[in-house]
């Protein structure tokens, strides 16, 4: 084939697998374009595949009907003038590459009713060409529906994830926008079934009980820009919520970040909460922390990725310091005012019945401060336990050679080296009804009393599993329970339902 230019459909088609990757990213940019309208209300619609409809309608100051099919090409758009712009952008979007790319992967049906208009018009444009345009009564807002989504581009419908993954994207990315503006009414329903609803008032705690539930809100505290005599700083304000060390979740994606009122992704970022928690959580446990990092927009380079998810900023370090120190006085000021309560695992007695030395009354560490020695089902009275610990003593007295101490410690996940049976072991204390500190041969042992009681039930439960049938290891409830569940999670349950 000799060298030639493609023609602007084939072009647009092409560039719009940048912006365009999967159908939640069609609401994203959906959602950005009602928020930069000023809406106060967003409707999310999508029907029963999300490649078939989605649907977004929004009370902002919609569009002029003469401008409507303008706003359907590529590089078309009223938020940015010059490359200087860019620098002071306030807006979500700008790069005019939304409403095109889509309109040129899918059959896009843009209805929008301007401020100071008389009528609304709508416009209908499928794989890039115009197909209608009139004049139309429609309410203030713009609606924009998006059909067959990928129609012409099969190579993307392929790699596309099953329907119930995108549905979760979808509403993850809700709730971001939600959190990002809690001032703004969201409403989502899938097959005209509600989905997922905020209230709009304005209130960060509100949303977050609306999307995460009232049982991780109850455990998180607010975070307050803090005061700093670092000028750059000062320019840095981070707010939002964040859990105390009691709720922790395996992975971090649950430490949502905001820069500008954009949600970004940012490992280092996430890295400086998990910092800030230094000590404080295990090693390989994350918090559920919601912020909001502002700064003045010339700060941010919010150019740098054509679906706008990373920005760079000015003073990256500032803006990791300026995280961390938040988070940690949040975090710190706690420590007065709550404790951390163990989980209550009443429930296992009763459906288990376990041998009466593992799950006896005194195992439960509802509160207790002080460690029963049964607990561990440890001998305490080991009788050199004292002369022992004088042979450990010789280790080091001085912290001089720490590096070479430290090559001592064995490190990584493959093939711990530490023996499987733990040795006999004389309790000294416990630490924050958390963890139980314990002298043994090799010196001092430290033990998570909560991982210690899960790998108790799980050894139980294997061994039952082993000796016994699997369907007798399910034990169902004589009455049904009623779980409130925040749409994501719904989401989740759904998937894994068969
Ligand atoms: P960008 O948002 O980067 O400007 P888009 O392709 O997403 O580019 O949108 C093009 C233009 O269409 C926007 O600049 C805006 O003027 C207009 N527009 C799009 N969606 C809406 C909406 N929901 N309400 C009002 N105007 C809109
Ligand atoms: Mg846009």
């Amino acid at each position: 084939m000799p060298i030639h230019i493609l023609s602007e459909v084939v072009a647009a088609q092409i560039a719009a697998g940048e912006v365009v990757e999967r159908p939640a990213s069609v609401v994203k940019e959906l959602i950005e374009n009602s928020l930069d309208a000023g809406a106060r209300r967003v409707e999310i619609d999508v029907s029963d595949s999300s490649l078939r409809l989605i649907r977004i309608s929004d009370d902002g100051h919609g569009i002029p009907a003469q401008e409507i099919e303008l706003a359907l090409m590529r590089h078309a758009t009223s938020k940015l003038q010059t490359v200087d712009d860019l620098s002071r952008i306030r807006t979500l979007g700008f790069r005019g590459e939304a409403l095109g790319s889509i309109a040129s992967v899918a059959r896009v049906t843009l209805t929008s009713h301007a401020d100071d208009e008389e009528t609304g018009a709508q416009i209908i444009v499928e794989g890039g060409q115009v197909i209608d345009k009139r004049a139309i009564g429609a309410p203030p807002g713009t609606t924009v529906e998006v059909a067959n989504l990928f129609y012409n581009v099969p190579a993307r419908r392929k790699f596309l994830k099953s329907e119930s993954t995108e549905r979760k994207h979808i509403t993850n990315l809700i709730s971001r926008y939600a959190m990002a503006y809690p001032g703004v009414r969201f409403a989502m329903t899938i097959e005209e079934r509600e989905a997922f609803r905020t209230s709009g008032s304005g209130d960060l705690a509100d949303v977050i009980i609306d999307t995460m539930g009232i049982e991780v809100f109850r455990d998180m505290v607010e975070v307050s820009p803090v005061e700093s005599r670092r000028a750059d700083l000062q320019l840095i304000e981070v707010s939002g919520f964040t859990t105390t060390p009691a709720q922790t979740r395996s992975n971090r994606s649950q430490i949502i970040l905001f820069a500008n009122g954009r949600t970004i992704q940012d490992q280092r970022l996430s890295y400086a909460v998990v910092q800030a928690y230094h000590t404080l959580i295990p090693q390989g446990r994350y918090p559920i922390s919601i912020l909001m990092i502002d700064m003045p927009p010339e700060e941010v380079d919010v150019n740098v990725h054509p679906t706008k998810a990373e920005v760079r900023f000015r003073s990256p370090d500032a803006v990791f310091s300026a995280v961390q120190h938040s988070v940690r006085a949040a975090v710190l000021n706690l420590s007065d005012t709550r404790q951390v309560t163990p989980p209550d695992f009443t429930g296992f007695n009763r459906s288990w019945d376990a041998p009466p030395d593992l799950l006896s009354e005194s195992f439960r560490p509802t509160g207790a401060r002080v460690v029963n020695p049964q607990q561990l089902g440890i001998d305490l009275d080991t009788p050199d336990a004292g002369r022992r610990s004088n042979q450990m003593s010789s280790y080091r007295d001085d912290d001089e050679d720490d590096d070479a101490f430290v090559q001592h410690i064995p490190s990584g996940n493959a093939n711990p080296q530490y023996p499987r049976n733990l040795p006999p072991m004389r309790i000294v204390g416990q630490i924050a009804a958390t963890y139980i500190v314990a002298e043994g041969p090799a010196g001092m042992y430290l033990i998570d009393q909560h991982a210690a009681h899960e790998r108790i039930m799980y050894e139980l439960f294997m061994r039952r599993h082993e000796t016994q049938a699997a369907e007798k290891l399910v034990q169902h409830a004589l009455e049904s329970t009623v779980v409130e569940l925040t749409a994501v999670n719904m989401r989740s349950v759904e998937e894994y339902l068969p």
